[in-house]
């Protein structure tokens, strides 16, 4: 039987006992660029850490194992991950995309996969006919579930059907949920990808990211493709991030359960026009997200009645940061018009409901007293 999933944030599927490196408990950093041979034709098992190292190749076992992967590659960020995934296709190839990405993928797709010939086609896949928008060329459907930052729900399952009918890899951004709380490969996709950076480092102070799969044809152009064009994750930075996984778990729990409080507490708030958190019973996604993931997560977006008041919200933070990002262990407040999603085109930004007056909290595992004291001073002194 598969061990439960904090325990394989923590430990491979050791069935013997076997002592390596002196015993450490803490994987080592093998802080090394290359490899010495034993013989002619003979090796260790690694030749140059462009292409592996110990501690990133333990990181991708345990990555590929949390999110059910045959492999998991390790890169330097998120964006790494993601524009290598892009190298997988090829000039006249289209691509069917949820709108409201993490603005960062958009700017990727529209200021470089397209120079290099990709097409792509932006959708809401929580309400349009994602079959609507399939071309004889296309090749992928790309979303991200819960949405950055309007938390929208797309059913995976149901996305796969339609991927599965048109012979189409289906990519998913799990970042948001984790696979703490979501696994999409088991729902039917081929890909999925992690800004590492975030939940799974876990303490905003590494960057990082994955692509995980368990399709063989894409494991292995991949292989080829980290070893060709060397954005594979340093030693060190690796060992961050399976530092940071071994406490997945306790803090995706703290942080969601935070998260739903700070929910509640601003849907009582005069100056809230609007809360979106699928933990809401009320949020329209809130019974797909009971179906196909194990929690809410504690990514939460909320509008207030005027710009000033949303200005004032940041300003007057002081506990909880006024930073781009998310994911870690402490609070931050986010404006999406002139941070994450500045570059995505205005009318583009107000069509997807990102406003002047749109904020997005990354809920940190703070004691949630102190949270929503710190939140009722700021919105008293507005
Ligand atoms: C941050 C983020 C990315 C990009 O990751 P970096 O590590 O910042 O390069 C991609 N997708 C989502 C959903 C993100 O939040």
């Amino acid at each position: 039987m598969e061990r439960g999933i904090e325990t394989r944030c923590l430990h491979l599927e050791e069935t013997e006992q076997i002592i390596e490196n002196f015993g450490a408990i803490s994987y080592p950093i093998y802080q090394t660029a290359t490899y010495a041979h034993p013989a002619v034709g003979k090796s260790t098992g690694y030749d140059y850490s462009r292409l592996q190292n110990p501690t990133r190749e333990r990181l991708e076992k345990i990555v590929a194992n949390l999110e059910g992967g045959i492999d998991a590659f390790a890169l330097s960020t998120g964006m790494a991950a993601i524009t290598l995934l892009m190298e997988i296709f090829k000039p006249g190839d289209h691509i069917v995309s949820e709108v409201d990405l993490y603005g960062g993928s958009i700017r990727l797709f529209d200021n470089v996969s397209r120079k290099n010939g990709l097409e792509f086609t932006y959708i809401n896949c929580s309400v349009d006919d994602v079959e609507e928008a399939i071309r004889p060329n296309t090749k992928a459907i790309y979303i991200e579930t819960p949405t950055n930052p309007m938390m929208r729900i797309a059913d995976i399952s149901k996305i796969h059907e339609i991927a599965k009918k048109h012979d189409l890899i289906l990519i998913v951004d799990n970042t948001f949920l984790t696979p703490y709380f979501q696994n999409p490969l088991k729902l039917g996709a081929d890909v999925v990808i992690h800004s590492a950076t975030k939940f799974l480092g876990g303490h905003n102070d590494t960057l990082a990211g994955f692509i995980v799969t368990n399709n063989e044809k894409i494991q292995e152009r991949l292989r080829f493709l980290i070893k060709t064009t060397g954005s594979g994750l340093a030693p060190f930075d690796s060992w961050l991030i399976l530092r940071g996984i071994k406490t997945l778990g306790v803090r995706m729990d703290r942080s969601s359960k935070n998260a739903l409080e700070i929910a509640k507490w601003l849907k009582e708030q005069d100056i809230v026009t609007d809360v979106f958190y699928p933990g809401l019973p009320e949020h329209p996604g809130h019974e797909i997200v009971k179906k196909q993931a194990r929690g809410f997560g504690s990514m939460l977006t909320f509008r207030v009645d005027t710009e000033e008041h949303a200005l004032g919200i940041l300003e007057g933070v002081k506990m909880i940061k006024f930073a781009e990002s998310l994911g870690g262990v402490e609070t931050l407040i986010t404006y999406p018009t002139t941070q994450t999603h500045a570059d995505v085109p205005e009318d583009v930004r107000l069509k997807n409901g990102i406003t002047p007056t749109t904020l997005r909290v990354s809920t940190g595992i703070e004691n949630i007293e102190d949270l929503i004291g710190e939140l009722s001073e700021v919105f008293a002194n507005l």
